[in-house]
């Protein structure tokens, strides 16, 4: 590799910084909490269920110019067991509805769950008897993007927040009372 582009591969990509920790000749030490929370936040899968126009405008994140894969997130999954991050883009009628709370159940803790648009976030202009006015009806929701449809550099800004959520989560929430009782305000145990 030429000096040329050494220098200009090394000027423009960012190392993810350290946890904060205790250094010294030869060590760092942190909390486990922090490790696993960089590891995690940088090597988020997600789901894509995508249902609408939301969804386009997903693919166009995942593509070459917006390329989500900056984040650490460009394995897609499509099967709920390998996944961690729920996706939901796009109109959900009542009869989905249990449909994407299946794929929730699927999924092993930790999991997270991003509302992607007006429709999943509220149901959007579709305020009619057969659409769900909001996937946190029906599942816990960590983050919502609005927009009809959000911009690509708005669902980059909600997997932002969400890894910010990831990098900084306990490593008892999942445990705690106060999830499990979330957890059962929606039926699940
Ligand atoms: S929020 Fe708008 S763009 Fe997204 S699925 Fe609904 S109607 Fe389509």
């Amino acid at each position: 590799m030429s000096t040329e582009n050494k220098d200009i591969i090394e000027s423009s990509v960012n190392i993810t910084k350290a946890p904060e920790g205790i250094e010294g000749a030869g060590f760092f030490a942190t909390s486990l909490d922090q490790v696993v929370g960089l590891a995690r936040k940088n090597s988020i899968w997600p789901l894509p269920f995508a249902t609408s126009c939301c969804g386009i405008e997903f693919m166009a994140t995942m593509a070459s110019h917006y390329d989500l894969g900056r984040f650490g997130s460009e394995r897609l999954s499509f099967s709920p067991r390998q996944a961690d991050l729920l996706m939901v883009m796009g109109t959900i009628s009542k009869k989905l509805a249990p449909v994407v709370k299946q794929v929730y159940l699927q999924m092993a803790e930790p999991r997270w769950v991003l509302a992607m648009g007006a429709c999943a976030s509220s149901g959007g202009i579709f305020d009619t008897y057969s659409v769900l006015q909001g996937i946190d009806r029906i599942i816990p929701v960590d983050v919502y993007v609005p927009g009809c449809p959000p911009r690509p550099e708005q669902v980059i800004d909600g997997i932002l927040k969400i890894q910010e959520l990831v990098g900084k989560e306990s490593l008892r929430r999942r445990s705690s009372p106060e999830y499990k009782e979330l957890l059962a305000s929606y039926g699940i145990e």
